[in-house]
């Protein structure tokens, strides 16, 4: 794995006219320069700082078509996981207090939430966190630049500000951590014009009122789960189904549970257009695949979340030759993050392939910095990474869904235990709990190793978290019953599964 080793002296015209330089004492400007200040730009950097490295990185936030922008961080700290999860849980204490009744508090008749009060406040804390993430590059003394990033070769980035002044930067290593944008579907008439994005709702200051969120992926279901739960109408409009890649009985589950809570579903439906009327309501027009007819509502606010694209529009991955895939644009990475053009690597959201979630691009990145600093050869494991759909009911998993599982192992070949429990603080606030329910998928033949874990219920991501190690750790069903419960707790339930699918026997707990 190269190291930080000493750069090559020289000077060269490139394509864009500008005059190239290794300095004259034969070093780069910077060992590593880092183009993006996301969750994977941020760990790396700092990680190569610490190592004694001279690091830089450039961070620069396009404003969305809606003209919104936000500070250093990413997408995860100012447009994803960070105010996605503060909202969630505002829609969670909208519950709480319902059923905080039942506990004996007096609640008044009439509980209102503000839409306002709550976005001030997350996007205070957002804030908060830019400052953070300044601070610790200056205390780890990494160079934060506010330019956007252009490569010119795999020594050389050209950095942009603003006001359109560039900045030339040599360095040993380079790495891409760009991420990505939400989609528009721009071939719907008024799509861009009317919608928003995910990068837009966090920093509305005046509520989206009645909503069509459009896709039926993580942010569609997290951005409408949180809508229905602090009192907005909200629909979603799904073209095929929900959740396409995970357990597609725990994706039911999900969705019927916010079917239940009064989100609006508008299956197999397909947006056409979206206009504008007088009054200022947004008129959308969809063909319902179901009936084979065109249907019409409106709404306040359009939401489109119907996926993501790689931020490389800038990058002049082209002129470098950095290889990238035609189709999804990503950049094509090997196992130790490397692209086709060497000293430069690529992390996160923006490498083909890789999960899009925030550990991950943080995990890639700190081990990517310690195999250039030479200190480690340890590769980033993309296999068995949790994740949790932050929806009211949370849907925690790991490993293979039951229908992937069957796939590789034949039906045969798989044992599922399951469970539909009663989370104890369900029975005073007398909640529905049809959709609590526990899945292990294990091998049937040896030990039974277990291949994937799915959860849902209340606090899914703290369960599925401490199961994950255990799974990483190759854990079997015997080492599952093993495991002494925590009472009362709903992750207990996962230690006391004997009740197998092909048994056909009622998979309902009963008593404690
Ligand atoms: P990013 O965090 O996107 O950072 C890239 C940075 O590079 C950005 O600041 C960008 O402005 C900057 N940039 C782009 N081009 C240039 C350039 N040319 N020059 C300089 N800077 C540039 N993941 C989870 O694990 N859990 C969650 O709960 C979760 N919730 C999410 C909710 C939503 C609504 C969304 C949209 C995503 C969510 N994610 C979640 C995914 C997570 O946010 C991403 O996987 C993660 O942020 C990717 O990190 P990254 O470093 O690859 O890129
Ligand atoms: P996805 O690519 O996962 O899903 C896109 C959704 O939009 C699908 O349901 C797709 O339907 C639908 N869709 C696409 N085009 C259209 C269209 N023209 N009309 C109607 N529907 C359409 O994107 P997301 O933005 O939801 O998520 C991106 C990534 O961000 C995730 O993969 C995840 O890794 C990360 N993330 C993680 C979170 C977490 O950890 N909790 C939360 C949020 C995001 P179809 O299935 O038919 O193609």
């Amino acid at each position: 794995m190269a190291a930080f080793c000493k750069g090559r002296y020289r000077f060269r015209k490139t394509v864009f006219g500008h005059i190239l330089s290794r300095n004259l004492a034969g070093k780069y400007d910077y060992d590593l320069v880092v183009v993006g200040g996301g969750s994977g730009g941020l760990a790396c950097s700092k990680e190569a700082a610490q190592l004694g490295k001279r690091v830089a990185v450039l961070d620069y936030v396009e404003p969305s078509p809606k003209g919104t922008k936000w500070g250093l961080g990413g997408t995860c700290v100012n447009v994803g996981c960070i105010p996605k999860k503060l909202m969630h849980q505002s829609a969670l204490l909208g519950g709480a207090v319902k059923d905080a009744a039942k506990y004996g508090w007096s609640i008044p008749d009439k509980v209102s939430h503000d839409w306002t009060s709550m976005s001030s406040a997350v996007q205070n804390h957002v804030k908060s966190l830019n400052w953070g993430h300044r601070v610790q590059l200056q205390d780890k003394k990494v160079k934060y630049l506010n330019l956007k990033g252009r490569l010119m070769d795999e020594h050389t980035i050209v950095g942009t500000n603003r006001a359109g002044k560039e900045t030339v930067l040599t360095a040993e290593n380079i790495v891409i951590a760009t991420g990505g944008r939400p989609k528009y579907p721009a071939h719907i008439p008024g799509a861009m014009e009317h919608g928003i994005t995910s990068d837009d709702i966090f920093w509305m200051n005046k509520s989206p009122g009645k909503t069509l969120v459009v896709g039926a992926s993580y942010v569609a279901l997290e951005c409408a789960g949180f809508l229905t739960g602090i009192g907005l109408d909200t629909t979603i409009m799904v073209r095929s189904i929900a959740l396409r890649g995970f357990d597609q009985q725990m994706a039911g589950l999900v969705t019927a549970h916010m079917a239940s809570h009064g989100t609006q579903f508008l299956w197999r439906c397909i947006p056409k257009k979206v206009e504008k009327l007088p009054s200022g309501a947004l008129q959308v027009t969809w063909a319902d695949t179901n009936s084979q007819c065109e249907e019409q509502a409106t709404f306040d606010t359009v939401l489109w979340a119907v996926g993501r694209a790689p931020e490389t529009r800038s990058l002049n991955l082209e002129g470098v030759g950095v290889a990238h895939n035609k189709d999804t644009g990503k950049i094509i990475v090997t196992e130790d993050e490397a692209t086709s053009v060497e000293h430069i690597y690529a992390i996160g959201d923006i490498g083909e392939g890789r999960p899009e979630l925030t550990p991950t691009a943080i995990k890639a990145g700190r081990l990517l910095a310690r195999r250039l600093a030479g200190i480690s050869s340890e590769l980033m494991n993309y296999h068995n990474v949790p994740t949790t759909v932050f929806t009211p009911l949370e849907y925690g998993c790991v490993g293979l869904s039951e229908e992937e599982a069957e796939r590789r192992h034949g039906k045969d070949g798989i044992e599922v235990y399951h469970a539909f429990y009663k989370p104890l603080e369900f029975t005073v606030a007398e909640r529905d709990a049809s959709q609590c329910y526990i899945k292990v998928v294990c091998k049937r033949d040896g030990d039974r190793r277990i291949l994937g874990l799915h959860f849902t219920g209340p606090s899914a991501g703290e369960v599925v978290q401490g199961f994950a190690l255990g799974f990483q750790c190759g854990a079997t069903y015997s080492d599952l019953l093993a495991t002494v419960g925590i009472h009362p707790t709903c992750a207990e339930e996962l230690t006391k599964l004997h009740i197998t699918k092909r048994s056909g026997l009622d998979a309902t707990v009963t008593g404690c």
